[in-house]
């Protein structure tokens, strides 16, 4: 028999797949939301290792500053939700009551036990997850964001993969009102472990777009460096970033990015937006008639990917709309299109995409 047909046909549809008309998807991507945090942790080194060992694509850090000027992996600017500060330093209560990452030495927080979080109501402390870790078992601590890449940069090497690093700067006004610039200190760490342009496996992301703009126009340039950048899209009642208004602090405004030219201007100086779930389906929708807004065709449309946050499987933390976990993803990555997602439960969704590779 005459092979020559077959392979002209072979190659006929290898042809048509390539050149298909349509969008090319990219590979859809998981990124480990403070690490694998439903199982350990949030920001443990041990929280990243189970991250990268689950096969997640790329795993967060959270970055504030301390007060010698050292960048360590935090969600909040406080101490108090995932450490013993209290009992350790008592006498560094800000007046607010609060103990802030910046009022201490990396020498003083490498002193304090790192938990899955607690929350205390007068004195009784509880988890905030009951299913998750224990708080107060076995011993982690807080890490520097060294620390952790080097974590991840040594398992690629001993794994073959190419796991990527997903960092955040945390609240940049704040750094500033202490003194502080933290984003030209976060992207000197950066350069020097190698994350230097835009295919490299880095996305960097922030809330504040005014420190993303900066990023773009003046301190990556400056640096000879080009990443990806990832606007967060917030609710403005959050709080979370602030603007001085005749002398008073003030939330910044994000209802423009709810607009429809809003993502022509993000994709201005960003690669990709963040936003929470509830802003790409109504977190109200019935069962299986999931409610889809603009915002992550438009933001595609504008040439941004879109990574959704967050991802988790605690009780009560599934939308009603959605049967349980995996349709949550279903409806997420296949209704909606989102390019990732942020989960505290990596291993589900890589199964997931796993077990849907005609469609990853
Ligand atoms: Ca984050």
């Amino acid at each position: 028999m005459n092979i020559q047909p077959l392979l002209i046909i072979a190659a006929a549809i290898l042809v048509a797949t390539f050149c298909a008309p349509g969008p090319v998807l990219a590979d859809r991507i998981v990124i480990a939301h403070r690490g694998a945090s439903g199982y350990l942790p949030e920001h443990s080194l041990a929280a990243k290792a189970a991250a990268h060992a689950m096969g997640a694509d790329y795993i967060e850090q959270d970055l504030v500053m301390t007060r010698d000027d050292r960048i360590v992996v935090l969600h909040d600017l406080h101490l108090d939700r995932v450490t013993d500060v209290a009992a350790v330093f008592p006498a560094r209560r800000r007046p607010d009551g609060r103990y802030y990452v910046i009022d201490f030495d990396l020498a003083e927080l490498k002193q304090l036990r790192l938990t899955e979080g607690v929350k205390r109501v007068e004195d009784r402390e509880t988890a905030i997850y009951p299913r998750r870790f224990p708080p107060w078992l076995s011993t982690f601590r807080i890490s520097t964001l060294e620390e952790e890449i080097e974590l991840i940069q040594g398992m690629n090497h001993s794994t073959g993969k190419t796991v990527g690093i997903y960092p955040e700067i945390k609240a940049p006004w704040f750094h500033r009102h202490a003194g502080k610039d933290i984003s030209p200190a976060v992207l000197t760490i950066l350069k020097r472990y190698g994350y230097t342009r835009r295919d490299d496996r880095i996305y960097l992301q922030c809330f504040d777009p005014r420190a993303l703009r900066r990023l773009r126009t003046e301190l990556l340039p400056a640096m000879g460096m080009d990443l990806k950048l990832v606007q967060l899209i917030a609710e403005t009642r959050w709080g979370l970033t602030l603007v001085m208004e005749d002398g008073q602090a003030v939330p910044y405004d994000y209802d423009w990015m709810k607009r429809p030219a809003a993502m022509a201007e993000i994709a201005r100086y960003a690669d990709g937006v963040g936003p929470w779930m509830n802003m790409l389906v109504n977190p109200d929708s019935l069962p299986g008639q999931p409610q889809i807004s603009d915002l992550a065709a438009a933001a595609q449309a504008a040439g941004l990917a879109v990574h959704p946050y967050t991802f988790r499987l605690d009780s009560g933390r599934i939308p009603p709309y959605a049967a349980d976990f995996e349709d949550l993803l279903s409806i997420f990555f296949f209704q909606v299109g989102v390019d990732g997602v942020f989960t505290d439960f990596p291993d589900r969704a890589v199964r997931f995409l796993q077990s849907h590779p005609q469609r990853r």
